[in-house]
This record gives structure tokens, sequence and C-alpha cells, in this order.
């Protein structure tokens, strides 16, 4: 490796810790990984889910040391956000989009220029701050973009090297520890974008932000529910069509079902409060954007309700629990849905795994929640706030 290389790299990590300093230790963390001249695209230079990063000296001597720490700093978060994981099946390159809007309005600051091969959301006709997965929903086509490796899909590429390097464990402390720095840095300068801001919070407090948890809980059962079926585009026939590729019709959004647990020991005001936030979350997801179906459970469950409002439901129940029956009764509506979202303090039997996905919003962390649903822990405390 010629020293002028080695050099430009270690100018690039200065730079990129000086313009964002919280992110400075997970960016050190980083570990290279020198390739073949050429051998590989590896112009963003793409991460593994141990915290390589792949790099093309070539890539290094042609690029300037801001774009270079630029790079580093948009790998790292891609890391620290848990793209690899979050990635929702069927469209790789898309999710590499959604990831790369994600992550670049919050590296959007005075200094850090964002380089031109890189996506944001202005790029896309789309609003700042949001999540990759309600990117991933809005995609138009998705446009070229640079391949930001494993580490963004968790999909393997051919380049990444079989070393350990970073842990799981040691990734948990090192997120940790930028969230602490975020929230110093926040205390005394005060300029953290808000994507970091809320990352933060969830990495120390993930019990406060069940909000955003049960959010893209629901939100990646969504997008896996519709990633069963050819969710983007396809190729109509020659017949019909025969030069251009038009998205199709976007299947149905998924129907969801509410299960609620009113077996008596939640109060009605909580359990409406819960109704309300959930049917919100729905309702900004698309799904029932007419109609809310509810189905009230204690140890049997009670006739569905379709209302508009949360506040119509009646909260029928304060027998005993048996969410099996309310899961049961959800599954066998028309149209029958494909998620049932269950909100109970899991203080209940569990029946077989049903045939649509399940998410159980837990409302007592000693409840049991079954190994087949997504839980989702809702702290009761911050419900009324
Ligand atoms: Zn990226």
């Amino acid at each position: 490796m010629e020293a002028e290389i080695r050099q430009k790299w270690a100018a690039a990590r200065v730079w990129a810790a000086r313009q964002a300093p919280y992110l400075a230790s997970a960016m050190l963390a980083l570990e290279p990984v020198f390739e073949d001249e050429g051998k590989y695209d590896l112009s963003a230079f793409p991460t593994d889910k141990a915290w390589h990063i792949y790099v093309d000296p070539r890539v290094v001597a042609e690029t300037e040391v801001p774009a270079i720490g630029f790079w580093l700093l948009h790998q790292v978060t891609h890391l620290l956000r848990h793209h690899g994981d979050r990635y929702p099946g069927g469209h790789p390159r898309r999710w590499n989009v959604a990831g790369d809007a994600e992550i670049n309005d919050d590296l959007h600051t005075d200094a850090l220029t964002v380089p031109d091969q890189a996506i944001t959301p202005t790029k896309l006709n789309l609003p700042d701050g949001w999540i990759a997965e309600q990117y991933w929903e809005k995609l138009p086509e998705p446009p070229q973009s640079s391949d930001c490796g494993t580490g963004a899909d968790g999909q393997s590429r051919p380049w990444n090297c079989d070393r350990p390097g970073v842990s799981s464990i040691s990734a948990r402390l090192i997120a940790q520890d930028v969230a602490r720095r975020i929230k110093d840095h926040h205390r005394s300068r005060g300029d953290i974008p808000s994507g970091w801001q809320r990352w933060a919070d969830e990495v120390l407090d993930p019990v406060v932000n069940w909000r955003q948890v049960l959010r893209s809980a629901v939100r990646r059962g969504i997008a896996e529910i519709a990633g069963r079926v050819d969710f983007t585009y396809r190729r109509p026939s020659r017949r019909q069509r025969p030069d251009v590729i038009l998205p199709s019709l976007r299947q149905p959004l998924p129907t969801v079902a509410v299960v609620i647990d009113t077996s008596g020991s939640m109060s009605d005001g909580m359990l409406a409060q819960i109704l309300g936030e959930v049917a919100g979350l729905l309702n900004s997801l698309g799904v029932a954007r007419n109609r809310l179906h509810v189905v009230c459970c204690d140890a049997k469950a009670y006739a569905a309700q379709r209302v508009l409002n949360a506040h119509e439901v009646k909260l029928l129940g304060g027998g005993g629990t048996d969410m099996g029956a309310g899961i049961k009764a959800a599954a066998e509506l028309r149209p029958r849905p494909d998620l049932i979202l269950v909100l109970t303090d899991g203080h209940t039997p569990w029946p077989k795994p049903p045939r649509a996905k399940v998410v159980v919003g837990l409302m007592d962390p000693a409840g049991t929640v079954p190994s087949w649903a997504t839980s989702v822990l809702i702290d009761p405390e911050t419900v009324a706030r």
C-alpha cells in the first residue's frame, strides 16, 4: 500500500471525525480491507455486518478527502441503524436507496456536502426526515445508486472477507456510546440532526419509544406481506406495450385486524388511549383507512367491530383471558386479515401460530409472547402522555 493512499485515508477519517464528532468512535471502529485496484465497484466504500469497510486504493486516489469522509460517515450510519437487518426482502438495491435517503438528510450540514452520486430525499422528490421503511414504500422506480454492501442490505458480496471483525455485542456497545455522545453534543451544542436524536432515544430508552418501535414492527410486517407478491415493477406482456416498463398496479395493502385484551387488568381509559394510538398508526401507514377491525377479547372473543374511529369501539369484556380466542376470531374475519395486532398484558395462553402475521403490543414486561409473534413492549406509564 502506498504511503500516499494511507495518508489520504487517515486524513479522511480526521475530516469526518471533525464533521460529526459524535460518530467518531463508531467510524474509527470500521476496519479497512484493501482490495486489488479495479477488481470490484467499491466506489461507495461498502461495508459488511462485521464492520469491515472495503477499499479500492484507486478510488481513494481519485476521490477528494471530504468525499471519502462523507462515505465513512454514511457507511457507519448504515451499520449503526441496522439497515442490513431491516431489509424487508425482494429488492436489495431499492432498499439500499431507501436507506441512503434515511441517512443522507442527517449528514447534510454546512461543511459536509453530499457527493453527486449519493441519494438524497430531495433527489427522490420525497420529504426529509423519514425512515428507510417510509422511503421504501414511496420510492419511484429505484434510481441508480452506489452499492453500500452487506451493511446496507444484509446480502453477501463477492468481496466480503471472513475475518471476525466487530461482534454484534461490540456493535451494540459502540451504538450505546454513540447515542450517549449524541445526547451530550445535543446538550452542549444543540446542532444534532433530528434523525440522530430519534435514533439515540431509541438506543438508550427503547421502552419510552414504543410508538416508533411498534410503528416499525407493523410497517415491517406489512412490507413482508406485500413482498410475497410482486410489489414493485414488472414487465407487461409484449403484446400490451412493446418497449416500456410500467409500474404494475400495486397489490392492495394488507388488511390488519386489532385484538384488544379486555380481561380486566387494564383500565378502559388506557385501552381506549392505546387503541387510539394504534388507529392513528394504521391510518398513517395507509391501512385501515376506511374501517378499523377490532375484536375485544377476554376469555372469549366478542363480535368484531368495524369502526371509523377508535373511540367508537365499545370495550366489551372483563372476565378471564385467552387471546387465542381473539386471534381465532380475527383470523376468521372477511376479508381475511394479513396482520393481526394483539394488545395485551400477556397474561394469557397463546394458540398455535395462525396463518396471519402477528404483532403483539405487550403492556406488561412480565407477560409472555409466543416465539412466532413479533413483540413490542408498550410502557403503560407513557401511554397517557
Ligand atoms: Zn448507502
